[in-house]
């Protein structure tokens, strides 16, 4: 049977939930960008009006003003993007239970068999955009076809507010002129190693005899050939805070880092806001385990058991234990990392007490007690106005 699947992208995420809460400068050149503690100075998302200025993701901030010396900035409150990332998708599940997020901003919906209760494709994709439109006041493009990939690469053909049917009959005309590097899943490494091979568009790659590439490739060569050719039998995996394995946050540094000190003010900030989202989905781990990207893009996990909790405090001396075990001032790093992981099988109920408090959290009910005010708090007012002393009060911190 053909599936229906969309891939429902939101547009300019970060800067365009600022502009909920700001809503008269929504025709303003604005952008979110990197405060002092991480990613110091860089564009995060550029709403449109920016765009037209020349700003771009990754921008420096400074570069940025010189394009648009108006542009309005704002730090990043990934807690309220989470927050309204959740009320995306329960709009999503409205109409389909085949819900799978893919990115904070971004999931593909099966709406197979939906024809009868929302109509067409069309129809219904312009539904779930007037949907997500009226009732947050945010925007998205939706691609529209048979299967995920299609799906995906269709979400980014028209944007903003664009809505792009791809299906497998369309491909050579709109997917194969588009060069390789604008192929979902293809990075700057593998895009090198195709242009070795001659490969330039999404074309190339699909006609390339399959054996070679996967000669050149392995398997991974023959999976990139499929794909080209608009096969994928992926299916849409729902997921729920049940399902859920592990959370866990990394962050690109904006230039590679080798002091220690540096490294553990952001590897605090990622691990206090793990543990705020293991509070919200009353989940508690028991490893912790962190990941640094070298200069050289090598990768390196390190973890530790700990008793199980969902404690900021516990998480983030678990991190900062690890890190300074395994921390190499002799090797650059450009991604830093954190997640929990490990989590209790037993029902939340089973673990309250008479006192309300997880019965893991007994031996700190101090902490839990700071973290469930912070929570309080940032779910009010966002999470920028409320930081751990210790982020605030360290020497290194740089504007
Ligand atoms: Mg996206």
């Amino acid at each position: 049977m053909q599936r229906t699947i969309f891939l429902v992208d939101m547009n300019a995420f970060f800067i365009s939930c600022e502009l909920t809460r700001n809503p008269g400068l929504a025709e303003e050149p604005a952008a979110v960008a990197g405060d002092s503690l991480k990613r110091t100075g860089i564009i995060l998302a550029a709403n449109y009006p920016a765009r037209k200025h020349g700003v771009r993701t990754a921008m420096v901030v400074h570069e940025a003003i010189k394009c648009c010396p108006n542009l309005k900035l704002f730090p990043p409150d990934h807690h309220f993007y989470a927050t309204k990332s959740t009320e995306v998708m329960k709009i999503l599940s409205c109409y389909t239970p085949v819900v799978e997020q893919n990115s904070i901003d971004e999931a593909w919906l099966d709406m197979t068999g939906c024809e009868s209760l929302f109509g067409e494709p069309l129809a219904s994709s312009q539904r779930i955009m007037n949907h997500i439109l009226n009732d947050l006041g945010l925007w998205c493009s939706i691609g529209i076809s048979d299967n995920k990939f299609l799906a995906k690469m269709a979400s980014d053909m028209k944007k903003p507010l664009g809505i792009t049917q791809l299906w497998k009959v369309d491909v050579p005309l709109k997917l194969w002129p588009l060069p390789i590097l604008s192929m979902q899943g293809i990075g700057n490494q593998t895009a090198k190693k195709l242009h070795d091979l001659g490969i330039e568009t999404i074309g190339d790659l699909a006609r390339y005899p399959d054996d070679l590439l996967t000669l050149k490739l392995g398997k991974a060569g023959a999976e990139l050939h499929n794909l080209a050719n608009g096969i994928d039998s992926s299916p849409v995996v729902p997921h729920s805070a049940n399902e859920m394995k592990s959370i866990g946050r990394s962050v690109t540094l904006p230039e590679d880092i080798s002091d220690l000190e540096s490294a553990k003010m952001v590897l605090l900030e990622l691990a206090d806001e793990v543990s705020m989202v293991a509070r919200q989905f009353e989940k508690r781990g028991r490893t912790v385990q962190i990941t640094l990207k070298y200069s050289n893009f090598e990768v390196i996990t390190r973890q530790a058991t700990i008793s199980s909790t969902n404690l900021s405090k516990q998480i983030m001396s678990a991190g900062i234990q690890l890190l300074k075990q395994h921390w190499n001032p002799a090797r650059p790093v450009r991604l830093l990392g954190i997640s929990l992981s490990n989590f209790n099988k037993t029902s939340n109920l089973d673990q309250l007490s008479l006192f309300g408090l997880p019965e893991t959290d007994h031996e700190s009910p101090k902490e839990a007690k700071l973290d469930q005010v912070m929570d309080e708090i940032r779910n009010k007012y966002g999470s920028a106005k409320i930081n751990r002393a210790i982020l605030l009060n360290h020497p290194k911190t740089k504007d």
